[in-house]
């Protein structure tokens, strides 16, 4: 299997870049956020827990995350390989990753990191709410308050991979399609 991690601060574009992706390597791509937004949809018990920490932009508990994260791991054994976005955003999750992976015989072939100044994404994500509906992305406090997390949870995640020289940084500001193409450069040696 060909696993990747697609990386970054909020709003940079992960989600766009998965769906592309997907398609042209045929891999599976599981975004954290997006399950537990269905969970929310569907109102289950998940749901409702996760939704009280993503309303106010705090990440959810890691044995939560790290939990469900493992059944959908499970859930595509068989895939080409999967594209995880949005997870790992702690150490602990990264270390879990690597080891639920390693006794499958399985591996993250790398973490590509899709890299914008901060300034844009503030903008992007303020935009994003006006549609997604997503109450963290309505409120400037949230957003900030989330990259706030980042910084100090998530960014040191670089030097994770970085160590096991699996990561690689890509320059995130353009066109879709330019980055897309920056990335598979990326991919492709993988
Ligand atoms: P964004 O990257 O724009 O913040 P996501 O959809 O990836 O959007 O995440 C939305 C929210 O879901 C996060 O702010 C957090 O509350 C929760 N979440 C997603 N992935 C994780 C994770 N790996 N660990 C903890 N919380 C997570």
């Amino acid at each position: 299997m060909k696993n990747i991690v697609l990386f970054g601060p909020p709003g940079v574009g992960k989600g766009t870049q998965a769906a592309l992706l997907k398609e042209r390597y045929d891999l599976v791509h599981i975004s954290t956020g997006d399950v537990f937004r269905e969970h929310i949809k569907n109102k289950t018990e998940l749901g409702k827990l996760a939704s009280s920490y993503m309303d106010y932009g705090n990440l959810v508990p890691d044995k939560v995350t790290i939990e469900m994260l493992k059944s959908e791991i499970n859930k595509n054994l068989d895939a080409k390989g999967i594209i995880f976005d949005g997870f790992p955003r702690t150490i602990v999750q990264a270390t879990e990753l690597d080891s639920c992976l390693k006794v499958k015989g399985l591996k993250v072939n790398g973490m590509v990191a899709l890299e914008v100044p901060e300034n844009l994404l503030v903008e992007r994500i303020l935009n994003r709410g006006k549609t997604s509906g997503r109450p963290d992305d309505q409120d400037e406090g949230k957003i900030r308050h989330r990259f706030g997390l980042y910084r100090t949870k998530t960014a040191i995640l670089r030097e994770y991979y970085q160590e096991q020289n699996k990561y690689f940084g890509v320059n995130g500001v353009g066109a879709i399609d330019e980055i897309t193409q920056r990335l598979t450069d990326v991919i492709d040696k993988f």
